[in-house]
């Protein structure tokens, strides 16, 4: 749900967008919601299709002017774990675009039935559920506007969740398994740092140094950084 550290609510909202290399795809970071979750709206103005990873509150009034200015349908929304504030605002873009949703099966309850966090919220919120499509697991293969994109499970701050690696793109969205400096909360139902320890050193110190990783909140940073740096999992 949150960072480990609370310094993460304090980043700015700021849209920042990336051009990448090997093909027309463009990554826009968008902050929003309560706790300025980052969601990734991946778009390829050739292809005219974009796909939304995570959802968090009042996500949709701010994708909507980039999808009408570009005239892009966005066909997926692919969710990184179901934890309240990466899916709030959820039902509203399948409502809105009729996008599949892809999610591992683990979050199917906080998915579908995310009235169940408000117990650990502290507050309620009127969270809406809203139906998965496509379940994955690790080691799937998707394909996103012509890339590869692999499927790689990492629970330990949350039971499903999972990262979509751009071996392409050397760049890979991670959820809230790691940030920048630090890691996802573990003292969440369903949490535990042996495992999310497990899964950092398995299934993302394993990518190559330069793979760029895109966290659930907070400010993009490297594999090589994490490993050389992270003061919670050392490689
Ligand atoms: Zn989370
Ligand atoms: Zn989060």
């Amino acid at each position: 749900m949150q960072a480990a550290s609370v310094t993460f609510e304090l980043i700015i909202a700021e849209t920042r967008e990336f051009q990448m290399a090997s093909h027309s795809m463009n990554v826009h970071t968008i902050p929003s919601g309560l706790i300025q979750t980052n969601a990734y709206l991946l778009t390829d103005s050739v292809r005219k299709e974009a796909v939304l990873v995570d959802a968090p509150g009042e996500i949709w009034p701010k994708i909507k002017p980039i999808l009408e200015s570009e005239d892009l349908t966005l066909s997926q929304l692919w969710i990184t774990h179901g934890h309240w504030d990466h899916t709030q605002g959820g039902a509203e873009v399948v409502r809105e675009t009729g996008a599949q949703v892809l999610a591992h099966v683990a979050d199917q309850v906080l998915i579908e039935t995310p009235e169940v966090m408000e117990g650990f919220m502290g507050e309620k919120l009127g969270l809406e559920g809203f139906a998965v499509n496509q379940w994955v697991a690790g080691g799937d293969t998707l394909t996103c506007f012509g890339a590869t994109v692999e499927v790689r499970h990492v629970p330990g701050h949350c039971p499903g969740n999972v990262m979509f690696v751009f071996a392409d793109d050397v760049m890979a969205l991670v959820g809230d398994a790691i940030f920048a400096g630090s890691i996802g909360r573990t003292d969440l139902p369903g949490g535990s740092f042996d495992e999310l320890a497990a899964s950092i050193r398995t299934q993302i110190y394993t990518l190559a140094d330069e793979t760029k990783l895109y966290p659930g909140h907070g400010p993009v940073t490297t594999v090589g950084i994490e490993k050389q740096s992270n003061p919670h999992v050392p490689a």
